[in-house]
């Protein structure tokens, strides 16, 4: 057993190492493989026989497991070469609605190339590259569709998804609007000073921010969200001397809110549900974890993790008030811009 083992469970099955059903431990660690010129680190799940001492052999792996540890191994080799991971070969066609093998007939690949990409085939680097630009460009997936129409045996299924490729474009148009619309919002905030934090706003990051506090708060509604990403901005920038997100917050009378944020609620990667109560309507903020968002390191994650957690049981109206204490809302007034550098003295 190699000491950077962790134990992940114990399961009750068959074992084939002592011929007895007796509780497995199935563990992780720390394996080396060399792929093609690279040698990677990834983990690997295996199982362990305890009924056997330790020098004997007794470690096995299901077959799934070993797909599994394959296809881990694999994914670190991607991520190392800077090539779509297969999590994140399933995301673009899932963008289309497609089965695998109707997105490798879309790209005029045969049938089960897509499915080997997903499970272990390493797609080449052309293939990489059009596959990234069909996601990012809808036009191009729908001229692709078109082109290899006779691949598609299925005339009706085939209609069906040339009408869902020409939503789609519609609506990333919509989207390409809001973005700039957003955008236009910061024009006059170009320059990196305490109003931004030293930093322009960042859309991908806001994005990525935005999803990883709605998968862990699934109660998040607007005006909470906007009070985590101050706090999150003005917490990062006490630490590291820059904002997250390069938003700018204007002081209101329910607290801090980002220069756009109208616009920032129409993004795709945000998926808002109106629901009513008492009478008025109110935006709930669920994860969208169809959308492909950009990776968070650590540092980050923390900052955001430090906010969440604070304020896990405030609802809106506690954490309104929370911010109204705030020595830098008392100094500031309505519709002024709330500069970073009030960061330090804050309740955080
Ligand atoms: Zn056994």
């Amino acid at each position: 057993m190699s000491n950077n083992s962790i134990l992940l469970e114990k399961e009750l099955r068959e074992c084939p190492i002592c011929g007895k059903e007796h509780e497995i431990e199935k563990r992780k660690r720390i394996e080396q493989i060399k792929i093609k010129d690279l040698i990677v680190n990834y983990d690997e799940i295996y199982y362990i026989c305890t009924n056997v001492s330790d020098d004997e052999d007794n470690e096995f792996v299901s077959a799934g497991m070993m797909d599994r540890n394959l296809l881990e191994a694999k994914d670190v080799y991607r991520k190392e070469k800077g090539l779509l991971t297969s999590k994140e070969i399933k995301q673009i066609r899932k963008k289309y609605g497609l089965t695998q093998a109707e997105f490798s007939f879309l790209l005029g690949l045969g049938e089960v190339t897509i499915t080997r990409y997903e499970k272990k085939l390493i797609q080449d680097e052309t293939y990489d590259k059009i596959m990234r630009l069909v996601y990012e460009d809808s036009l191009l997936a729908l001229d692709y569709l078109k082109e290899n129409k006779d691949k598609f045996k299925n005339e009706q299924r085939y209609e069906k998804i040339e009408e869902n490729i020409k939503r789609i474009v519609v609506q990333d148009a919509e989207e390409y609007f809001n973005k700039k619309e957003l955008m236009s919002k910061y024009v006059n905030f170009e320059n990196k000073n305490t109003m931004n934090g030293f930093k322009n706003i960042d859309i991908p990051k806001l994005e990525a921010v935005i999803n990883y506090i709605a998968n862990k708060n699934k109660k998040l509604y607007k005006v909470k969200l906007m009070k985590l990403l101050w706090y999150i901005d003005m917490l990062y920038y006490k630490k590291y001397g820059k904002s997250l997100t390069g938003l700018v917050y204007i002081h209101q009378k329910l607290g801090a809110l980002p220069v756009g944020f109208e616009e920032l609620m129409k993004l795709k990667s945000i998926d808002v549900k109106e629901e009513v109560k008492d009478e008025s309507t109110i935006y709930h903020i669920l994860p969208n974890n169809d959308y492909k968002v950009e990776k968070l390191s650590k540092q980050e994650k923390d900052v955001i993790d430090t906010i969440i957690n604070k304020f896990k049981d405030f609802n809106t109206n506690q954490i309104v008030e929370y911010m109204h204490n705030e020595k830098v809302y008392k100094e500031t007034n309505q519709t002024q811009v709330i500069d970073y550098s009030y960061a330090k003295n804050m309740n955080i």
